[in-house]
């Protein structure tokens, strides 16, 4: 892990957000930051190993299909999982939801998560975990977009951009929260994990695009495929997606 100059986080921050300006509103209109705490587990869960498209295609037959939480823990798993088959590893899922549901309905009384809004991130991301299949990854999720909380979810892309800036070492995606979480500003946290996230997902691909690399000045990565662009003419090729 280097060291970092003064001021990176916030640049690398600054230049991605101005990349990707779309993102907040496309997080919006997914209803990620309007999701209840359960919702939000929901969603998390069915996002596992499967694209936002096909999450919230499950997400949404899920809420269609079934006139609340308790139908859905009373259903049997196997119409569970044909709700939601948009996801991968349905039946497993299905399980793994009404699980939950039907462990809070057995050890609460009802079905809700609301419960989380007034206790301690430590304890939330804990608490979450306890679930079979949910992970950090899952409990940051639902701690940064449901409940406000300045957590650092790290998945796939977020891991491998961090990694090739040098940010985090080479070490386990599990550590890296941990370790994003000392280094990232409480808030800087929501941008920087939505602007880390697109550029993985469009620029910092397995093969990067490095030629259009808003960020190439920080970068450590060996196998950068070009040298460094302007970084304004970076920002505007990718600000223009939208209207592409
Ligand atoms: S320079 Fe290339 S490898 Fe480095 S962050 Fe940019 S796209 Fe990724």
């Amino acid at each position: 892990m280097k060291s970092l100059v003064p001021d990176e986080v916030h640049n690398v921050a600054d230049r991605l957000a101005r990349a990707y300006p779309y993102i907040k509103r496309r997080k919006e209109g997914e209803g990620v930051f309007s999701d209840t705490p359960l919702a939000g587990l929901v969603r998390a869960i069915l996002s596992q190993n499967t694209n936002d498209r096909n999450r919230d295609a499950a997400f949404n037959a899920l809420r269609a299909h079934f006139s609340d939480w308790a139908a859905v823990a009373a259903a049997p798993t196997e119409a569970v999982a044909e709700a939601i088959h948009p996801t991968n590893y349905a039946i497993t899922k299905a399980g793994r939801i009404q699980a939950i549901l039907r462990e809070l309905q057995a050890e609460r009384g009802e079905i809700t998560l609301d419960f989380l809004r007034t206790r301690p991130t430590p304890e939330v991301l804990v608490y979450l975990q306890h679930f079979p299949g949910v992970g950090v990854k899952s409990a940051s999720v639902v701690c940064l977009f449901t409940l406000g909380r300045p957590v650092v979810p790290v998945d796939t892309h977020v891991f491998r951009v961090t990694q090739r800036l040098g940010w985090i070492g080479d070490i386990t995606p599990e550590r890296a929260h941990s370790v994003l979480q000392e280094i990232i500003p409480p808030e800087l946290v929501l941008p920087l994990h939505m602007g880390l996230w697109e550029h993985g997902r469009l620029t910092c691909r397995p093969v990067p695009h490095c030629a259009v690399c808003p960020i190439h000045a920080y970068c450590l990565f060996p196998g950068k495929t070009a040298p460094a662009p302007p970084v304004e003419e970076a920002i505007a090729y990718h600000a223009m997606r939208e209207a592409r």
